[in-house]
């Protein structure tokens, strides 16, 4: 950090380091011995009169099986993947292994499986150099259409950064589409949002949440979701744990919604009974 200056350095410090070389290694062998695997969650169309169409999509999202501590989420790991340099080899990992079951989906339930897998990225991936190659060969090796898939970028990663924005075009070109993840918790603002070259936005849970009891929240929502149409972009509201957030949601225009009034992550087997249920139950 240049000279003229001085840092301290603590016994816990060393603990630290101690625990996070650990845990690094415990990583490496969890991607190297299989105990990653991934979970789906449902997105369902929102349409009119309350009702939804369950084949909409799927998010995969990763878990972490560990020997000792049991399913490790996300939130504990991803920041040290990207921290050690291991997001790439995680990244694929998950990508390869969605894009596979969304195949196999297809072919076990025809045209009522899901429509669209989301798959989410982490600022180290955009940035690195072959990234967009790789997602192109796992596409072909998959034999998956690149119109089903969508990558999720969060606000902060996107933004105006020109190497990522660079990155995301070249994504785009291969014909797949970008959503914006966790809108409205960034830095960027409604009046930026023209300048991401995305498809989707995803209004964040927070947000959500608040719908039906918080009239600013509301105001906000419909703002994005104006925005978002005049733009062209379609939207997904993440979060929705109830009726009548659901309601409001589908009242302000939202296309899309998640969340556990539809169904928590699912295993791959999960969700095909999640699909043959729902068409059953409507
Ligand atoms: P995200 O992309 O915003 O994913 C949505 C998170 O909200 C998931 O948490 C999901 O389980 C949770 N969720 C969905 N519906 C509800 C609801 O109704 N109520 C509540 N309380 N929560 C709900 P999860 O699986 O723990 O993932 C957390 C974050 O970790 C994700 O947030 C994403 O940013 C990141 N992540 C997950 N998988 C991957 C991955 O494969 N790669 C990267 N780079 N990041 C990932
Ligand atoms: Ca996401
Ligand atoms: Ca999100």
């Amino acid at each position: 950090s240049g000279g003229g200056r001085y840092v301290i350095f603590t016994h816990s410090m060393q603990a630290l380091a101690v625990a996070r070389a650990a845990n690094e290694a415990a990583l490496r062998l969890a991607l190297s011995d299989s105990q990653l695997f991934v979970v789906y969650q449902p997105v369902v169309e929102l349409l009119s009169g309350g009702a939804v169409d369950p084949g909409a999509g799927v998010e995969a999202l990763v878990r972490w099986q560990h020997p000792d501590r049991g399913i490790v989420p996300p939130i504990e790991f991803i920041g040290l993947a990207e921290q050690c340099g291991l997001i790439g080899a995680l990244g694929d990992f998950v990508l390869r292994t969605a894009c596979y079951q969304f195949m196999q989906w297809q072919e076990f339930l025809g045209d009522k499986a899901p429509r669209l897998l989301a798959v989410n990225l982490s600022r180290a991936q955009l940035e690195q150099p072959g990234f967009v190659d790789s997602v192109r060969s796992i596409l072909q090796a998959c034999n998956m259409a690149p119109k089903h898939l969508q990558l999720e970028v969060t606000e902060s990663l996107a933004a105006q950064d020109e190497n990522v924005q660079a990155q995301m075009h070249a994504l785009k070109s291969l014909g797949l589409s970008l959503a914006l993840d966790d809108f409205g918790t960034g830095y960027s603002s409604l009046s930026s949002l023209h300048l991401f070259p995305v498809d989707i936005v995803k209004v964040d849970r927070s947000f959500t949440s608040q719908a039906d009891s918080s009239a600013h929240h509301r105001v906000l929502i419909d703002a994005t979701v104006r925005v978002a149409k005049s733009l062209g972009m379609r939207t997904v509201a993440e979060g929705i744990e109830t009726h009548s957030q659901a309601a409001v949601i589908a009242e302000l225009g939202c296309d899309k919604g998640q969340g556990y009034l539809y169904s928590k992550p699912l295993s791959a087997e999960q969700i095909v009974r999640f699909i043959q249920d729902f068409k059953h139950a409507s």
